[in-house]
């Protein structure tokens, strides 16, 4: 993973056989970022992506392997309780041109994944919601 700073904007490179959450994660962790909106495109061989049953307040994983190209990638970095927080959607289209997706765990690249975080001012902490389940922004 190499990246550069533009302005407010970082282009973030995640190379082949990197894991796109951990990479994002040592980044964010190494410029200190607070709170920014993240974007990516590229291609993975598998990756992980769950969604939440409001039911029984679980999220049920899907995992994928093959060919995909990141249809879309977006999402936040922010902080819970002052550390690291990263909240992230994924759909990945297959050889078929199928898309599939979801609350993104993990994503292992392929051949590049090219992503742009934008700084945004501010700071937004999180804090668990018994009702819904989730950490939710709290303002
Ligand atoms: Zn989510």
């Amino acid at each position: 993973m190499q990246y550069r700073k533009f302005g407010n904007v970082y282009a973030v490179r995640i190379d082949k056989g990197e894991e796109i959450l951990a990479s994002l994660k040592e980044f964010a962790v190494k410029e200190n970022i607070a709170f920014a909106r993240v974007s990516a495109i590229g291609a993975v061989s598998s990756f992980t992506a769950g969604v939440f049953d409001t039911k029984t307040k679980q999220y049920r994983a899907n995992e994928f392997k093959g060919n995909f190209e990141i249809v879309s990638l977006s999402g936040t970095v922010d902080r819970m309780n002052g550390a690291y927080y990263a909240h992230l959607h994924m759909s990945a289209g297959n050889e078929k041109g199928e898309v599939l997706g979801g609350h993104l765990n993990r994503a292992v690249v392929s051949a590049t994944c090219e992503m742009t975080v934008t700084l945004t001012d501010g700071e937004i902490d999180r804090c668990f919601d018994e009702e819904v389940g989730l950490n939710l922004w709290k303002f």
